[in-house]
């Protein structure tokens, strides 16, 4: 695990390499932002420090494939006995991943959902810089067909850097990823530490995309992936302790895309609500699905909009209509 005093000596000097290079205004808004992310970092840090049993951080809880939001897209990464598991890999999954603290050599498998960009684009990447990080080659993926194309694709796109590094570091290179395709619901694998099963849930037109739920020892969490409301995710989550549900706001992401049309952006207002009704789930139906499953805890995460300015209050009282257990609105780091 990093010093988290190193991490925030590193921090300082990044702000004040910032200072000499940039004009003002700019530098006081990233030394801000870079102090936020500092602190959530260190909180992370200590959380998993003093953890006993199995936790969960979200690295990134923002939906859909925005960048430069102050969520990152979406990724998480639960720690057991030592061991660390990965569900999905959008952009940011590397460095929110680092900042845990957790090393690289703890990475044992990672899990997409399914193949939307927000999901899987900084899958290849993982491996790559992972392996340069101390991963070990075992390393397992799971996920829908293609993944096991897609991932021999991008190892032969990468086998000159990686041979590159191999040669310098004299390292044994990182060749083939031993990748496990799941397209049904069912059990997907099982180790000393968790027992994992998937089921198959709606977002059309993207199949399958999964939900995954694993079964720790001293605790079970259960990820929805991107879904419209699914009775297979309420039957999944059955007695779970944590509940990880994507959530949408209909009446914010309402306003968001008008404001983006007015913008420019091309497409019309009513196929957008037309798709996002399809492939997602309202944040009071989240509720509804929580309180159906009877989970101890709901997580909201993969939030749409993904952006600032929703408050928490927003998010938290329309699932608390049907919920009655523990609401959390994730945030980046967070440790639950
Ligand atoms: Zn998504
Ligand atoms: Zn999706």
């Amino acid at each position: 695990m990093t010093d988290p005093s190193s991490t925030s000596k590193l921090s300082r000097r990044s702000i004040l390499v910032g200072v000499a290079a940039g004009p003002a205004l700019t530098v006081a808004a990233g030394a801000v932002v870079a102090q936020t992310a500092t602190t959530a970092a260190q909180q992370a840090q200590t959380a998993l420090r003093d953890a006993k049993g199995t936790k969960l951080v979200l690295l990134g809880t923002s939906g859909g494939p925005g960048p430069g939001r102050t969520r990152k897209m979406t990724s998480h990464v639960m720690l057991s006995n030592g061991a660390a598991y990965v569900l999905d890999c959008g952009i940011g999954v590397i460095d929110q991943y680092a900042l845990t603290g957790i090393q690289f050599p703890a990475l044992r498998s990672i899990f997409i959902t399914h193949h939307h960009a927000d999901h899987n684009i900084e899958y290849g990447p993982l491996l790559v810089v992972g392996w340069i990080n101390g991963m070990h080659l075992d390393v397992r993926a799971f996920g829908p067909p293609p993944l096991k194309q897609m991932t021999e694709d991008f190892m032969r796109a990468y086998k000159t850097t990686v041979d590159f590094w191999a040669e310098d570091f004299k390292m044994k290179p990182l060749v083939e990823v031993d990748v496990k395709e799941v397209s049904e619901a069912g059990p997907v694998m099982q180790d000393d530490n968790v027992k994992v099963s998937a089921v198959i849930v709606e977002h059309p037109p993207v199949k399958p995309a999964l939900g995954y739920r694993f079964d720790f020892k001293d605790r079970s969490i259960v990820f929805s992936g991107d879904t419209a409301p699914s009775e297979a995710i309420a039957k999944l989550a059955k007695g779970a302790d944590v509940l990880v549900h994507e959530a949408m706001h209909v009446p914010a992401l309402e306003s968001y895309m008008r404001a983006e049309i007015a913008k420019g952006r091309p497409v019309r207002f009513e196929d957008y609500l037309a798709h996002m009704k399809a492939d997602h789930t309202p944040v009071e139906d989240v509720g509804r699905i929580a309180q159906d499953a009877g989970v101890k805890t709901l997580v909201l995460s993969h939030l749409v909009p993904g952006i600032d300015g929703i408050t928490d209050d927003a998010w938290r009282s329309l699932a608390a209509k049907y919920f009655m257990g523990d609401i959390i609105v994730g945030k980046d780091l967070m440790v639950v």
